[in-house]
Order: C-alpha cells, then sequence, then structure tokens
C-alpha cells in the first residue's frame, strides 16, 4: 500500500486521517515556549517507544506520535500553572517504567474505553430504564407456575391468527397453482405499487424486481380522516407530510412485499407442531422474539432470540440466513444488517438451559451487545435449535407472537401473549404496541432508534424480555389482588 501525505493505514478507516508529526498542539496559551514544549515531546516520544519494545511500522509511530501529543496537550491546558512540574514529572515517571508498567497501563486504559452495557438512566420521555427489575415477592420457581394461569385459550389464540394447524397438502398445492398463475406479481408493502419478483433472478438481465424505485412514508397516518367532499388532514408521523399530497419521503432501491397466507408459506417451509422433547423433566417458559427483514420470497426471519423465564437470560440470540435474495434488510425496525450476516459464523449452543431458582434476573432493558451473533443456515435450523429447547407444553411468551410463529412456521399452543394481556381499549383488531405497554405499564423504554445505545432498530432480546416483564407485572398483579 502506498502512502499518500495525508494518510496512513487507509485499510482501518475509510476517511484519511491526517498525519500527525511531533509538533506541540496549537493551544490558546502557551504554557512554555514552542522549543521547550518540543523538547518534553521528544523526551516522550523516546521513552514511550522504548516502553512499547520499538515497533516498527508507520501505524505503530503515529500511534505513539499521537499519544505524546494527547499527554502534552492535557497538561499544557489543565497545568497551565505548574507546566513545567507536571511535564518533568510524567517525563521521569516513564522514564522509570518498564515495559510490564506500560502493558498494565494500556490494558486500564482499553478497559476504561470500553463503554459499559449501556442503559440510558433517565429517557427524554423521564422513563427509568436503569431500574431494577420487578419484585413480584414470588420465589422464581413460582413465578414460573404463575405463568401458567395467563396462557391464552384456543378460541383466543385462533382470533390473534394464530396458526394451530398446519395446511394440508391439498391446500399447499392450491398456493402453489396460485403462485405460478400469478407470474410473479406482487403488490408492494410499502407504496402498494404492484411489481414482479423474480426469485431467480431475471435470466434477460440477473434483476430481482422490476418497477424501479420504491417511494414511501415509514411512519403512519395519524389524524382525522379525510370525508366525502373535504380534504384530509391526515399527515404522516414520519416526515409530517398530508396524506394524498406527498407521494414518499424515503426512497428504497427496491419494492417489496409480504406472505401472510400460510398455505404459500408453507411452500418454502412446511408448518409442523412442536415435537414431544423428552430432554425436559421441569416446567419451563421461554420469551421468543424475532427480526425479519424483506426478501424475494416476502418476509423472512433474519434473527431470532428465546431468553429464559423469568431471569431473561439468553438461550438463543442469532442471525438467520433467509431462504430469499434479501431485498431490503429493514433495519430501521430489524436491526440486522447485510454486514452482520456475511460476516457470522455457525450459532453454536453456549450453556446448558439455565436452573430457574438461581439464574439472577436481568434488567430487560439493558441493551449489551452479544459479542457476535451466530448464524443459522436458514429458518428451519432456527426452528430446529428452538425445538431443542422447548416441548409442546413449553410456554412462549411474546408480543403478538403468531408472527414470529408464522414465520418460524411454528403451531405451538402453549402461548403468554402481551398483546393479550394487554388489550387494546377498542378491541380487536387493534392491538398496543409493545413500546406502549412497556411504556404504561413498566416506565420503560424501548425501541427508540439510535438512542442512548447508538442502537438501529429493534433489540429483539429487549423485546423478548420486556414481553416476559410485562407477564411478571400481571403475576404480581394478581398475587397483590389475592391478598387483599
Ligand atoms: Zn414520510
Ligand atoms: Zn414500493
Amino acid at each position: 500500500m502506498s502512502l499518500t501525505a495525508k494518510s496512513f493505514d487507509s485499510t482501518k478507516t475509510s476517511k484519511p486521517v491526517v498525519r500527525q508529526t511531533l509538533n506541540p498542539r496549537l493551544i490558546q496559551r502557551s504554557p512554555a515556549p514552542h522549543g521547550q514544549r518540543l523538547q518534553y515531546l521528544q523526551i516522550l516520544q523516546t521513552e514511550l517507544t522504548r516502553l512499547s519494545g520499538n515497533p516498527k511500522g508507520d501505524a505503530a509511530t503515529q500511534a505513539i506520535i499521537c499519544k505524546c501529543l494527547d499527554l502534552e496537550e492535557d497538561i499544557a491546558l489543565k497545568k497551565r500553572e505548574i507546566y513545567r512540574q507536571a511535564m518533568g514529572k510524567l517525563c521521569m515517571r516513564y522514564k522509570k517504567a518498564t515495559m510490564e508498567d506500560y502493558k498494565k497501563e494500556l490494558d486500564e486504559e482499553r478497559v476504561k474505553a470500553t463503554p459499559a452495557p449501556v442503559v440510558s438512566p433517565t429517557s427524554k420521555a423521564g422513563l427509568e430504564n436503569a431500574k431494577l427489575p420487578l419484585d413480584t415477592g414470588l420465589p422464581k420457581p413460582t413465578e414460573l407456575t404463575r405463568l401458567r394461569d395467563f396462557v391464552v385459550g384456543v378460541e383466543t389464540l385462533k382470533k390473534h391468527s394464530y396458526i394451530l394447524t398446519p395446511p394440508t397438502a391439498a391446500e399447499i398445492e392450491q398456493a402453489r397453482a396460485g403462485v405460478e398463475a400469478a407470474g410473479g406479481y406482487e403488490t408492494c408493502e410499502r407504496c402498494t405499487q404492484r411489481f414482479q419478483v423474480f426469485p431467480g433472478r431475471r435470466i434477460s438481465d440477473g434483476a430481482l424486481t422490476t418497477g424501479g424505485t420504491c417511494t414511501y412514508h415509514h411512519g403512519r397516518k395519524a389524524g382525522p380522516r379525510s370525508t366525502p367532499g373535504t380534504i384530509s388532514e391526515a399527515k404522516w408521523t414520519c416526515c409530517g407530510g398530508v396524506v394524498g399530497f406527498h407521494n414518499g419521503c424515503e426512497t428504497a432501491p427496491t419494492h417489496v412485499f409480504k406472505v401472510t397466507d400460510p398455505k404459500r408459506l408453507a411452500l418454502q417451509l412446511p408448518f409442523s407442531k412442536t415435537p414431544p422433547n423428552p430432554n425436559i423433566k421441569t416446567e419451563r417458559a421461554l420469551a421468543l422474539d424475532c427480526e425479519m427483514s424483506y426478501t424475494t420470497h416476502g418476509m423472512e426471519l433474519t434473527r431470532i432470540t428465546a431468553t429464559a423465564f423469568p431471569s431473561g437470560k439468553i438461550v438463543i440470540d442469532a442471525l438467520v440466513k433467509p431462504y430469499g435474495v434479501v431485498l431490503d434488510f429493514n433495519t430501521r425496525f430489524s436491526g440486522v444488517s447485510s454486514e452482520m450476516l456475511t460476516s457470522a459464523s455457525p450459532w453454536r449452543p453456549t450453556a446448558p438451559y439455565p436452573d430457574v431458582s438461581s439464574t439472577e434476573l436481568i434488567n430487560p432493558t439493558t441493551h449489551s451487545p452479544p459479542e457476535k451473533l451466530g448464524i443459522f443456515a436458514s429458518p428451519s435450523q432456527a426452528r430446529k435449535a428452538l425445538y431443542h429447547y422447548i416441548g409442546p407444553n413449553t410456554i412462549l411468551i411474546g408480543h403478538a407472537l403468531e408472527n414470529d410463529l408464522l414465520h418460524l412456521r411454528m403451531c405451538h399452543e402453549a402461548i403468554v401473549d402481551t398483546a393479550v394481556l394487554f388489550p387494546h381499549n377498542r378491541g380487536l383488531p387493534m392491538r398496543n404496541k409493545l413500546k406502549y405497554i412497556v411504556q404504561h405499564f413498566l416506565g420503560r423504554e424501548i425501541q427508540v432508534d439510535g438512542g442512548d445505545s447508538g442502537l438501529k432498530g429493534h433489540d429483539s432480546a429487549i423485546d423478548a424480555r420486556c414481553a416476559a416483564e410485562l407477564c411478571r407485572y400481571r403475576i404480581k398483579e394478581a398475587e397483590e389482588k389475592q391478598k387483599v
């Protein structure tokens, strides 16, 4: 790699980095003449080079120069009155130091520079994410037993669009004929335009979709609906544009679609009922949340998270390689990006299923970025891993879990759904958003894009734990009512 005058090691950063020379930084009121400041810098450079083991190479030299400049500047600014004394002391300390001492110092600096798991103590809305998990006053195994009281009945599951019976072979065949007849035409989920999809790419030019770019609003319509003869005053929540007058505030390279018909979904991966699991000896419950992205097969699973109840300890947290080619990662919501999928290594189970009594409760809104997420080779592999930890009677907790189970093609009846536990006051099909229930009942804030954690999109671990915490809220409430 050739070095230009202005940059070094361009492999590590996309922006050219200004090349530093051992020249005292310009500050408003210099604490000493230039020559003297330079002298101190030269001593520092000699000592730090020695302490670093006389490294070769431009990057190492630059790192040392930067450190010298930072150290000197810090003293020049903060200890101006006693500059000479402070610099003399610093130089002496490094002269006396051994390589071992210096290594220790660097390690300590590194620890300080690594941000701790971010919990925003008080959000803009005044909600407290740092507070402890709820205290139900019940032992953890009892919480698990009480959770059974909130299992949703089969009829309610059906009303909430849960698929409890896999589509039949005849139904799937019918769906196949329908798909073939449609010639790849779909309706865009975002802008409603009709377009064509070529899951195997169009032979003539390799295209995946037709219809060009997609211009749309990512927000929802809010405000009064238009009535005949009047102009709508409804506005888009994303940009404030008047509904009907603004085409869209965002443009994406392609249109996208979503398949919700189970018969058609079964063409990709057949549905299955959770199989019996002889390994599960005691009661258990898991909170589940999945993230989806748009692909040439519609909307597909790209991340799955399952946490143990009530602790919130991660059981599975992994990316999923979808069957189709990704058209849009939907990162705003899914938090999943192309880089994440391409750089992930295969998922491996890390620890045995956590013991219910001895596992500490995790703060449900802690965003602790996983080291690096593993990846499942397909949605079917993700489901197989989940089946390893659950049986047909294992309670699955989640918010509007019918959608997650639909994309996992799972028929599961032991469900505690927070959309059912905290229903919308206008009833179905209206549903409260998880974000709203968490705010209202737990006083915490989630799904804030680019919040204090710098998080993009939703974090399925937080969403799963919050759904579980809402169940604990209902358990606590029931317990308190009983006492009265
Ligand atoms: Zn908009
Ligand atoms: Zn579109």
